[in-house]
């Protein structure tokens, strides 16, 4: 089979579980993007598949072949990390051409090799300065030239923009995206950024805890969050959650407010619940208007073409985005949630109510 298949893989560390029951797969060309809090097992899935950590049960297929048991370097895998690991007396031309040379490729194809990758990623002209003589952006371009050279069938990536700038992590990105798209290998990238995750991913992967909470592409993720924690973790600014209670097909916010969502029906009533409706399906309307709460302007966050308020209201705090060039709301004002909007999850479980 092609791709990258993951089933079942499990890891402890001691009496911790880090990785459980974690299956997914991935088909030649596709950018996989695991993303999810701090401590959720991120690096350790990927450590797993780069074969730096034996797992404990499992199995992990690549490009047809089991490749579960295999030394790091039988797996032909390449791995991009944060720090970028440059060996500090090389030159680049040397850091790039390592590992080529270590497998007693022949001078010329090295060269040639070279040559294509420091194209590919416009620095040809930094080929003979050591790690010391580039800014961290080159440093990471170097660590990026270095794994593509080989020319693997697959990349690993861990939370290789952490350590740079937001303008030069947002170039890399595009630039990551790109060369993907060119070699066509498949790409597992770990970052704890969603905005990250969700402008590289193919397949979003959102962990928790050891285990896969869902996983598809970007934009399903965000519109169908399977649970609350997922429609918490995926966007900015993050989703508003109001706590409710059913009653037949609505949800009764602590203010009296009735939302209408027919999926309540096979609740029963009383049931607690949470409305989670995100930032941007608010809009102001009159103090005490049918079907709104009342906020109380808390902070304003002018972002250039968009706006973030954030409002104290009955329901707990709400925040909203308003086009810049919209009116500022006033002091106190009547929000309305647009209910084809709201999704509402169980407290108990989290899960969605569909
Ligand atoms: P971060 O985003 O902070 O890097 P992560 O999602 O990558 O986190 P991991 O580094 O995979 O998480 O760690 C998952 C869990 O496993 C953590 O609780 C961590 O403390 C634990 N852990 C990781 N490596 C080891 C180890 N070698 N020995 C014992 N525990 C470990």
């Amino acid at each position: 089979m092609q791709g990258l298949h993951l089933s079942n893989i499990h890891k402890s560390f001691g009496a911790t579980r880090v990785l459980e029951d974690v299956s997914f797969s991935a088909d030649p060309g596709c950018f996989v993007v695991i993303v999810g809090p701090s401590g959720c097992g991120k690096t350790t899935l990927l450590r797993a598949l780069a074969g730096l950590e034996a797992v404990d049960a499992g199995e992990i297929a690549l490009a047809g072949r089991t490749i579960t048991d295999l030394s790091p370097a039988a797996r032909n895998i390449a791995m991009v990390f944060q720090n970028y690991a440059l060996y500090p007396t090389k030159t680049v031309r040397q850091n790039i051409g390592f590992g080529l040379r270590q497998r007693k490729t022949a001078r010329a194809e090295i060269d040639r090799r070279i040559a294509e990758v420091a194209n590919t990623l416009q620095m040809a002209h930094l080929l003979d300065r050591r790690p010391s003589q580039l800014s961290g952006g080159q440093r990471q371009r170097v660590a990026i030239g270095r794994a593509m050279v080989r020319d693997p069938a697959l990349f690993l990536f861990d939370e290789p923009l952490s350590n740079l700038d937001a303008a030069l992590r947002n170039d890399l990105r595009i630039e990551i995206k790109r060369i993907h798209r060119q070699m066509e290998t498949i790409s597992v990238f770990v970052t704890h950024d969603q905005l990250e995750a969700m402008s590289l991913a193919d397949i979003l992967v959102v962990m928790r805890d050891g285990r896969i909470e869902q996983m598809g592409p970007p934009y399903d993720v965000f519109r169908n969050p399977a649970t609350r924690f997922v429609a918490g973790f995926i966007g900015t600014p993050a989703m508003n959650f109001l706590p409710a209670r059913v009653d037949g097909a609505e949800a009764v916010l602590s203010t009296g407010l009735r939302i209408r969502l027919p999926a309540l029906q096979r609740l029963a009533s009383g049931t607690l619940i949470d409305i989670g409706i995100r930032p941007d399906d608010l809009a102001l309307c009159d103090k005490g208007a049918d079907n709104s709460i009342l906020g109380r302007v808390d902070v304003i966050q002018e972002l250039g073409t968009t706006r973030l308020v954030s409002f104290l209201t009955d329901c707990g705090p709400v925040s909203m985005v308003q086009p810049a060039a919209d009116q500022r709301p006033e002091s106190e004002t009547g929000l309305r949630l647009i209910s084809d909007s709201c999704k509402a999850f169980l407290q108990e479980t989290g899960e969605v109510i569909n």
